[in-house]
């Protein structure tokens, strides 16, 4: 069952939830606030609701969880544990596809066959795979829609659930500023600080809390900026992170700054990352779709922010990339 509005969803996702004996929450490969926020949002909300929760993430949070204090609980998989055999039910939050959840996906293939799944997102190229799907492709973060689900089950929220769920719509929002942030994701957002939310703590740890590590990176990265008329790129390569020390997470400031320049339809950054394999992070101005030619390269996301990996070197990448684009934006 597909469902697209919280009305319709709402009764029915309760009732799956609360029937759950023990109920496995997790998200996506790397990941973000989003993935972090709603993770940790729901499983306080269904706690509350009396639920028995376990939170598994597939890799590393990003450093901005720091100011959630259920971080260290979340459970980052290491290949060869095993998940919770008595879990029930899984639920999968702002994630497209439950292939997204690498290395759990391949190491766990019966383990999730045997399960229901139950999904809720907001990605354009969510598949609804579970037997329970709510997507809301509107809604500018998942966060934004667990704080409906909650409003709509009359589940009251405490200041930590607030201030995670603040986590997800400041972070996909670039802090509201995305065109996908509509007078009600900035109603559930004052709603959230209204309850006690820590906006302010979640702001500055994504906007104030860089390593310097990540400022020369970025530096690098728009040194090696290309401009081609409608197509802004650059890279992030191995050398420039071992040179630099910065993490993987420097992308998505390098990422950040490349769309701020105003004369370009589309921005793409290529990271290459230690396997060999290049990961691309696209961006738009507003109507221009690099989702669909996400989602054509094997990867996914939202109209105006999306990504795929590539099994390709970084020369290889940058050839296909930018001539699918190029078709894609004449
Ligand atoms: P970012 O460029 O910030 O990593 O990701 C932007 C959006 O694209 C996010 O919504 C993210 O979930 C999606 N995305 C990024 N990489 C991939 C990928 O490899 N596969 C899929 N399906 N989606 C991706
Ligand atoms: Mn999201």
């Amino acid at each position: 069952m597909l469902y697209t509005t919280i009305q319709q969803a709402a009764p029915a996702l309760r009732d799956a939830m609360t029937a759950a004996r023990h109920i496995l929450v997790t998200s996506h490969i790397n990941p973000d606030g989003d993935a972090v926020g709603s993770s940790i949002g729901l499983t306080r909300i269904l706690r509350a609701m009396g639920c028995r929760v376990t939170m598994v993430l597939p890799t590393e949070l990003p450093s901005l969880a720091v100011v959630l204090p259920d971080a260290p609980e979340v459970g980052v998989y290491s290949q060869g544990a095993s998940l919770p055999a008595d879990v029930d039910l899984v639920v999968l939050v702002d994630t497209g596809s439950i292939s997204r959840i690498e290395p759990i996906f391949s190491a766990e293939r019966a383990y999730l066959a045997q399960r229901p799944l139950l999904v809720i997102d907001h990605h354009a190229t969510n598949s609804g795979e579970g037997f329970l799907n709510l997507v809301m492709t509107e809604a500018a973060a998942t966060c934004e829609i667990l704080g409906l689900l909650a409003q709509a089950w009359n589940q009251a929220i405490d200041a930590e659930t607030a201030t995670a769920l603040l986590m997800g719509l400041v972070t996909d929002t670039q802090s509201f500023q995305t065109s996908h942030t509509s007078p009600r994701t900035l109603r559930v957002a004052a709603d959230l600080l209204a309850l006690g939310g820590r906006l302010n703590e979640v702001m500055r740890s994504m906007m104030y809390g860089k390593p310097f590590a990540h400022a020369k990176a970025l530096g690098m990265a728009i040194e090696r900026m290309h401009d081609e008329g409608d197509i802004i790129w650059t890279e992030f390569t191995q050398a420039m992170q071992q040179g630099t020390g910065a993490d993987d997470e420097a992308g998505d400031e390098i990422t950040a700054y490349l769309s701020r320049v105003a004369t370009a339809k589309a921005y793409v950054l290529f990271k290459e990352r230690r396997d060999g394999t290049v990961k691309i992070s696209m961006r738009s101005q507003p109507g221009i779709d690099v989702g669909s030619v996400a989602h054509s390269l094997g990867g996914g996301g939202h109209r105006e922010a999306a990504g795929a990996t590539l099994q390709l070197g970084l020369d290889e990448a940058r050839d296909l990339v930018l001539s699918t684009l190029r078709v894609a934006l004449a």
